[in-house]
């Protein structure tokens, strides 16, 4: 497989953006700097930030084990999703395939972009149906989106699955990671090597508790990233988000301790619901939420919020009718919900 046969024509031809800092590299402390336009009274942020985020990317690829050449940061996960569509779906033209339920921004994007969307639903129990999947796909169809651990169904698809989609469907796999640290499946990022049309996704928003300095991970074999590193906005990853990032992933162990008490309130929850009498299935979940089928849950939903609990209400998601999707908080937060539901069962 030659990936620039999927790439669209325009992105092929494009000419990227040089930015003051990507024509000079290599400074070093004692240089002056007129090159760019910039504010020279030093506040922490009066310079541009670094278009590849090279010190950031060094312990980023020291933490995962993963070259940097195989790496590129997006503005949330969001963003790197937005750039592979802009990457290989030409407008009016193009389909992508997406398993449902799945993340809601795989078509959102879809839409944004003019990329018609084919769905295939999970199974019963949110499994892919890898040979309806195989037969959905035409000439056109250019990514696959594969979210495992699922949002919002928690549970991770099979390996073997997985590896028959990578293998034979014939445009750009998407894995989805977003809450793989929270499993005890293997990251797909240590294949690689193997499967060059293979892109994994991940992000600091969850396990890494960044959701609010928008950092995004895209991996994929080194050709795919020097295009998506051509496409991207030259400063996607702004100064204080390479700060921050920078300085929490320093702290020794911290994710590692984080999550495992999240772990185990999960475990904790999932205890505790299951004598919540409306609650009729937990389902398995890899992730840091739990689903839940409940007997109404448009009822459950709002006698929740009147006690000013919000949780996410999906009952309206392919599979998922009278679902909840409740989110590990806190000891204290998941004994506020348990507290909550006993209450309510009663009422
Ligand atoms: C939360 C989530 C993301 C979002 O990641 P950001 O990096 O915050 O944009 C991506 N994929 C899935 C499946 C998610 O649930």
């Amino acid at each position: 497989m030659d990936i620039k046969d999927l790439l669209r024509p325009t992105i092929k031809a494009l000419k990227p953006y040089s930015s003051a800092r990507d024509e000079f590299q290599g400074a070093t402390d004692n240089m002056v700097f007129l090159d760019a336009n910039e504010n020279p009274f030093e506040n922490g942020v009066n310079r541009y930030p670094d278009p590849l985020q090279r010190e950031l990317k060094s312990l980023w690829s020291e933490l995962k084990g993963v070259s940097v050449e195989n790496i590129m940061f997006g503005n949330g996960s969001d963003e790197v999703l937005d750039l592979i569509y802009r990457a290989f779906c030409e407008p009016n033209q193009d389909n992508v395939i997406t398993l449902p339920p799945t993340y809601g921004m795989y078509e959102v994007l879809a839409n944004l972009n003019a990329i018609v969307i084919k769905k295939v639903n999970l199974d019963n129990n949110f499994q892919p149906k890898v040979d309806e999947i195989l037969s959905t796909v035409d000439k056109n169809s250019k990514l696959l989106f594969i979210c495992s651990p699922n949002n919002p169904s928690g549970n991770s698809f099979y390996s073997e699955a997985i590896t028959r989609l990578v293998s034979e469907f014939k445009g750009i796999v998407v894995i989805d990671e977003a809450y793989i640290d929270f499993s005890k499946e293997e990251s797909w990022v240590s294949r690689l090597n193997n499967f060059p049309n293979l892109i994994v996704t991940q992000t600091v928003s969850k396990a890494y508790a960044m959701a609010g300095i928008r950092l995004g991970i895209c991996y994929a074999s080194a050709e795919i990233i020097s295009v998506l590193n051509a496409i991207k906005p030259p400063y996607n990853i702004n100064e204080l988000t390479q700060k921050k990032a920078l300085e929490l992933l320093n702290v020794k162990g911290l994710a590692e301790k984080q999550i495992t008490d999240i772990l185990l309130e999960r475990e904790k929850l999932i205890d505790a619901l299951k004598s919540i009498d409306f609650i009729s299935k937990i389902y398995p979940t890899d992730a840091n939420f739990v689903l839940v089928k409940v007997d109404d849950a448009n009822k459950r939903y709002n006698q929740l919020i009147e006690k000013g609990i919000v949780i996410r209400n999906r009952t309206t998601q392919p599979g998922c009718e009278n679902t909840l999707r409740l989110t590990v908080g806190t000891a204290d937060e998941n004994e506020i919900l348990v507290k909550a539901f006993l209450l309510i069962s009663k009422s």
